[in-house]
């Protein structure tokens, strides 16, 4: 078998096209996530429906996007294409909030096996709406998902753990060996969970993940350097010291409360 095609397709690399081909894989994903009937699916990337058509057997309707036609084509020409609302779009260029404005009052559930190559940058879009999302299920490359969990003092933990694990409580469900998705990619994988923890009124979510984003981006600008340095153009020593916080560590050994503290003191300021 050429090591591209799977399924007559030829996988596309800018795509991250590493299908799941483990059925008991699946199956374990597919038991952890609990899935019920009513549940609001939202699939990111279904390619050949490895978890889309286990999920069909569950739920009454799901929505799905995808970015490749002759998927979106395969899609619908399945056994289950009556159940699947197939929309043929780059997931990082669709309107979310436009789509979520008509269904008011209704939390869907995300989930996917993101394309390695968006799976950051679509996780962090996620956060502008977090408060349609009853919680999310992805797939990550194990080098971001552990980026994702990490805690203070970890040479992982950074501005993406932060602000994730501001907006979300992050569990990690199955680690997922590179040698289950066909092609084979570079590195395993690691299956993770998603709740929305809720802490923000819609209005100031855009704010708070404003204020997160640059307060690490400074936080962070210098990983040896201590906190007031870093910090300067946006606290004094002395505002740090009356947020409890000590100006003379780095900024790894800040928890995700005290910057959400400082985000807070920014806005503050800023108001
Ligand atoms: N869910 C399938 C599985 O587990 O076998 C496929 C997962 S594969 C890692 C990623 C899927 O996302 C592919 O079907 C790919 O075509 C699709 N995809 C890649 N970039 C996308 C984008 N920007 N918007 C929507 N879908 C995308």
């Amino acid at each position: 078998m050429n090591d591209l095609i799977y399924r007559k397709h030829i996988s596309i690399k800018k795509f991250g096209q590493n299908f799941l081909i483990n059925k008991k894989i699946i199956e374990k994903i597919i038991k952890k996530i609990n899935l019920i009937k009513n549940d609001n699916i939202i699939e990111i990337g279904p390619g050949f429906g490895a978890l889309t058509f286990p999920i069909c057997s569950f739920v009454k309707k799901m929505t799905v996007l995808e970015i490749d036609e002759n998927i979106v084509f395969f899609l619908l020409k399945s056994i289950f294409f009556k159940k699947i609302n197939v929309i043929l779009t780059d997931v990082m260029k669709f309107n979310f909030i436009y789509f979520f404005s008509d269904k008011k009052n209704i939390l869907y559930r995300f989930i996917g096996n993101l394309p390695y190559n968006i799976s950051s940058c679509f996780f962090l879009s996620t956060i502008r709406y977090v408060q349609n999302i009853y919680d999310m299920h992805f797939m990550f490359q194990k080098e971001v998902a552990n980026r994702l969990l990490a805690s203070p003092g970890n040479k992982e933990y950074g501005r993406l753990s932060i602000i994730a694990q501001h907006f979300y409580c992050i569990k990690s469900i199955i680690n997922v060996n590179k040698c289950n998705f066909f092609p084979i990619p570079k590195v395993d994988s690691i299956f993770l969970q998603f709740i929305p923890r809720k802490i923000h009124p819609q209005y100031k979510i855009e704010k708070y993940f404003f204020a997160l984003e640059l307060i690490t981006r400074y936080a962070f600008q210098h990983r040896r350097k201590f906190l007031n340095k870093n910090l300067s153009k946006l606290f004094s020593k002395n505002q740090l010291f009356s947020l409890g916080i000590n100006p003379y560590v780095r900024a790894e050994n800040i928890s995700v409360s005290q910057y959400f503290l400082l985000a807070k003191e920014f806005l503050k300021i800023k108001n």
